[in-house]
C-alpha cells in the first residue's frame, strides 16, 4: 500500500539526483567524499560525482538535498527470521531450551501460517527500512508471504528455502520442503528484489541424507547454501554423539564447506577450524547480540578477518535479539572484537562498515548487485542525519557512524531506485496498521501464554 501522502520523487529524463554533505561509498574502502551526488536512472547507480560537476551535466535536474547527512550504501542483514518479529520479548532471561520447547515452539505450532508471517514480515521490513536496511536473509516457514510482502513494499531480500526434519504447517518432510521452496524460486526467479538460498536449518534438525541432497541442489541450482552453524557447545557434542564426527567435518563430507555457505553463528571455532574455513572460502555471518543474549559463545572475528575470511553481520530473530537493527548489531561487533582480543586496534571503523555492506553482500551472493555505492551498482541507498547533538562535533564521519549514530538517525532510504523512506516516512507500507496488527498478535499469544500456564497448574495437580 502507498502512502497517498509520500513525496513524489524529484525525476527529470529518468534522473535522480541526490546531494549529501557526506558521501561514503564503501568502496573504495575508507573514502568519504563531500558535496558529491549519486546519480540514479532506474534502478541503477549511474554516477558519483561532485555536486558542481553533477550541476553542469543535468543543468535543468532538481536535486534531492542531504545537507547534514551521509550517505551510505544500504545496509544487509545477513541473518534473521522476519516473522518472528511478533515474539519480540515474548520469551526473555531464560536458558535456551526452555526458552524453544517451552515458549517459542508451543507459540509456532499454534499460530505459524500466512498471516502470521505476512504480519510479521510486514513489521520486521518497516522496521528494517527505518534502520537503514536494503536487504535481508531470511530463514523461515511460508517464505510466499515473505516474497509477498517483499514486493509490497519494495524491499530486497534474499529467501531461504527452509529444510527442517520436523514437521510444521508449512511442509511435512523434506521432499515437502524442497519441491515447495524450489517452486517459489522458479516461479520468482526472474523478479530483481527476490534471491533464494537453501537453508538446512543446523546440523542437528537435519540428516546426512538431507545435507548430501542439499549438496547436490546447490550445484545444481546455482543456489548458496544459508545454515546455522556451530552456534553452542552442545552442537558440537550432540554431533559426535550422535554421528562421531564434529559437524565441520560432516559438512565437509558432503562438500558442503566452499564459498557458497553461508555460516551463521560460528562460536565455537579452533585455530585449525578457521584454517579450514579460510582454505574453503566459506562465508561466516556474525550474530553477536543473539549470541550474548542466549550466552551462546562468542564468534572470534578478529582471527577470521586475520585469515582472510569473509565476516557479515546478521541480527538474527527478534525473538533472540530483540531488534533488527543492524548499525547496533556493528556497534557490538567493532567493541566485542577489541575487547575479547585485548587489542584496541584489532578493527576499526571502516572494517565494520564493511561487514555490514559490501561483506553481507558478497555472503549473499550479491556482491555484484548491492553493498557499495559505484556506478552499476543498484540504488540501495541509506542517509543518516549527523546534525544531532550525538554525532556533534563531527571529526571523522565513519567513526562518528560506528561509535555514536543511532538508528533513529537515518531519515532517507531507497532500494533498487525506490525511496522507501523520505525524511523519515515510511512510503510503501502503512505504520498504524502495522502496529494494530503486532498488537493483535500480542493478544493471541498472550491467550496462549495463559491456556500454557493453566496445563501446566492441572498438570502439577
Ligand atoms: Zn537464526
Amino acid at each position: 500500500m502507498r502512502n497517498p501522502n509520500a513525496r513524489s520523487e524529484r525525476r527529470s529524463g529518468g534522473v535522480t539526483l541526490i546531494h549529501a554533505r557526506y558521501t561514503v561509498p564503501v568502496r573504495p574502502q575508507g573514502v568519504v567524499h563531500e558535496n558529491y551526488c549519486v546519480a540514479i536512472e532506474g534502478d541503477l547507480i549511474l554516477d558519483v560525482l561532485p555536486l558542481a560537476d553533477a550541476r553542469r551535466r543535468w543543468p535543468d535536474q532538481e536535486i534531492i538535498s542531504l545537507p547534514e547527512h551521509v550517505l551510505l550504501p544500504g545496509l544487509v542483514n545477513a541473518h534473521t527470521h522476519t516473522p518472528m518479529t511478533l515474539l519480540r520479548g515474548y520469551a526473555d532471561d531464560m536458558e535456551l531450551p526452555v526458552w524453544l520447547k517451552e515458549h517459542i515452539w508451543p507459540a509456532e505450532r499454534k499460530f505459524v501460517g500466512p498471516e502470521f508471517v505476512a504480519d510479521g514480515t510486514r513489521l520486521a521490513v518497516a522496521e528494517m527500512i527505518r534502520s537503514g536496511t536494503t536487504c535481508f536473509n531470511d530463514m523461515y516457514f511460508f517464505p510466499d508471504a515473505t516474497i509477498d510482502v517483499c514486493l509490497e513494499t519494495g524491499m530486497r531480500a534474499s529467501i531461504g528455502i527452509t529444510i527442517i526434519e520436523i514437521e510444521t504447517a508449512w511442509a511435512s518432510d523434506v521432499d515437502s520442503y524442497i519441491e515447495k521452496g524450489l517452486r517459489l524460486q522458479q516461479q520468482w526467479k526472474s523478479q530483481p528484489l527476490v534471491s533464494f538460498t537453501l537453508s538446512p536449518h543446523a546440523p542437528y534438525t537435519v540428516s546426512d541424507e538431507t545435507l548430501s541432497r542439499v549438496s547436490h541442489l546447490s550445484a545444481e541450482w546455482g543456489l548458496p547454501v544459508h545454515m546455522h552453524l556451530l552456534e553452542t557447545e552442545w552442537e558440537i557434542k550432540q554431533s559426535h554423539q550422535q554421528h562421531d564426527l564434529h559437524p565441520l567435518n560432516r559438512l565437509e563430507q558432503h562438500g558442503l564447506l566452499n564459498s557458497s555457505l553461508q555460516a551463521v553463528h560460528m562460536t565455537q571455532l579452533s585455530s585449525d577450524d578457521i584454517a579450514r574455513l579460510a582454505k574453503s572460502g566459506v562465508n561466516v555471518v556474525h550474530c553477536p547480540q543473539s549470541n550474548l543474549k542466549l550466552a551462546s559463545g562468542i564468534c572470534p572475528l578478529t582471527e577470521l578477518w586475520k585469515a582472510g575470511i569473509n565476516v557479515a553481520l546478521g541480527t538474527d530473530g527478534a525473538a533472540a535479539n530483540n531488534d533488527l537493527d543492524l548499525l547496533a548489531e556493528a556497534q557490538t561487533a567493532g567493541l566485542l572484537a577489541k575487547g575479547i582480543s585485548g587489542d584496541a586496534k584489532a578493527v576499526n571503523a571502516n572494517q565494520v562498515l564493511d561487514m555490514m555492506t559490501i561483506n553481507g553482500a558478497r555472503a549473499l551472493g550479491l556482491g555484484e548487485r548491492t553493498g557499495s555505492i559505484e556506478p552499476g551498482k543498484q540504488a540501495d541507498l541509506c542517509a543518516l542525519d549527523l546534525s544531532a547533538p550525538e554525532t556533534q562535533p563531527l571529526h571523522h564521519v565513519v567513526s562518528q557512524l560506528i561509535y555514536a549514530a543511532s538508528r533513529r538517525q537515518f531519515t532517507d532510504v531507497w532500494v533498487a531506485g525506490k525511496r522507501l523512506l523520505d525524511g523519515g516516512r515510511l512510503t510503501t507500507i502503512d505504520l498504524d496498521s502495522v502496529i494494530r496488527s503486532a498488537r493483535k498478535w500480542q493478544s493471541r499469544l498472550a491467550g496462549l501464554e495463559a491456556e500454557t500456564e493453566t496445563e501446566v497448574k492441572e498438570l502439577a495437580l
